[in-house]
């Protein structure tokens, strides 16, 4: 591998954000901040065959989904992309030419969202390991932390959820198709950068974006804001075309698989009324699934399931009935 070369390959022309006073090119970049708001900084690594393989993605595909999942972590925090380095490390079995390739599936995403590509490092190793860090912006006062669920809030996810899982599955099976939506939900999941700006007037919102399954992600809210949370299993949003899956796997596709890369989250119910109305506008599905309770001295998340309310942990078992149900 030719590092010159591949450098001089994906620096890019020109930044898009004033901002970036020197990207590519020296020791680091340097960026001129801009006061009125915060800097959110997220990253996320794809190891091939643990994360991905190239069996079903191409070398753009990696790229893409490397930077999306990055993107969804901006979502989930209420900022706005602007930047991103790139660690990349493969075998002398990558030629130049595919590495450039997985930097332009990244940059088809980067592009779309405006952002500028100012720094990285490329080195060599046994596996082929994608690293990118994302920066983004934030207004102080719409940060969407996981910590400010309050009792009474109601619960809501977007989208439909275990779409990516189900995916998955349909490749293992050997289905192809990428023209799929399932299957193009699992290589190519458009973060929901969306929902920021539909959402933006909203004061508080309390926000996670479901890369590791619904549970474990309501779980993450509880333990941060310290409050117990009842879900309604007849609420979860199910493609349609998911709807004849057995019992069994529909639940572990909808509560415990993850990559998404929906949003969950809890407001008020007077804004969740709202958020409805501004994402229908926008396109976007909101559905309520439950609310926030009143005791906090034990965060739990629970689940209502046919009339019956049980505890769902973060891997997405239930534990029997509840006592005093
Ligand atoms: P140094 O030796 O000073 O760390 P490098 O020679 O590794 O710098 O990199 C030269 C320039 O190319 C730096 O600006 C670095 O940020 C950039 N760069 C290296 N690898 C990548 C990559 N994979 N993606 C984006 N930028 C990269
Ligand atoms: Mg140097």
């Amino acid at each position: 591998m030719d590092e010159f070369n591949f450098i001089k390959a994906i620096k890019p022309k020109y930044y898009k954000h004033s901002s970036v006073v020197k990207g590519i090119g020296d020791d680091g970049a340097i960026i001129q901040p801009n006061y009125s708001q915060q800097l959110v900084i997220a990253t996320d690594t794809m190891v091939e065959n643990i994360h991905f393989s190239l069996e079903y993605m191409s070398f753009e595909d990696v790229g893409y989904r490397v930077l999306a999942a990055n993107l969804s972590d901006l979502a989930a925090m209420g900022s706005q992309p602007l930047y991103y380095i790139v660690n990349i490390s493969s075998s002398n079995q990558v030629s130049n030419q595919e590495l450039v390739r997985i930097m332009n599936g990244m940059k088809e995403l980067a592009d779309s969202y405006k952002m500028d590509l100012i720094g990285g490092d490329t080195t060599s190793s046994n596996q082929l390991v994608v690293t990118v860090t994302v920066f983004g912006q934030v207004d102080q006062n719409k940060k969407r932390l996981r910590s400010v669920a309050k009792p009474g809030d109601s619960v809501f996810v977007t989208g439909y959820l275990g779409e990516s899982g189900y995916g998955f599955k349909l490749l293992q099976l050997g289905d192809y198709q990428h023209h799929n939506h399932f299957i193009k939900q699992h290589i190519r999941p458009r973060p929901r950068l969306d929902f920021v700006n539909t959402t933006a007037t909203i004061d508080r919102i309390c926000l996670n974006d479901v890369s590791d399954g619904l549970s474990s992600e309501l779980n993450e809210i509880a333990d941060a804001s310290n409050v117990s949370m009842l879900i309604n299993w007849e609420d979860i949003p199910v493609h349609p075309d998911m709807t004849y899956l057995e019992g069994f796997e529909l639940e572990k596709l909808l509560l415990s698989t993850g990559e998404d890369f929906q949003l969950v989250g809890t407001c008020s119910q007077n804004d969740l009324k709202q958020i409805q109305i501004n994402c229908q506008h926008a396109g976007i599905k909101v559905s309520k699934i439950g609310k926030v309770l009143d005791n906090n001295h034990d965060p739990t998340v629970y689940i209502n399931k046919n009339g019956t309310k049980s505890r769902l942990d973060s891997q997405g078992y239930q534990h029997g009935k509840c006592k005093g149900d």
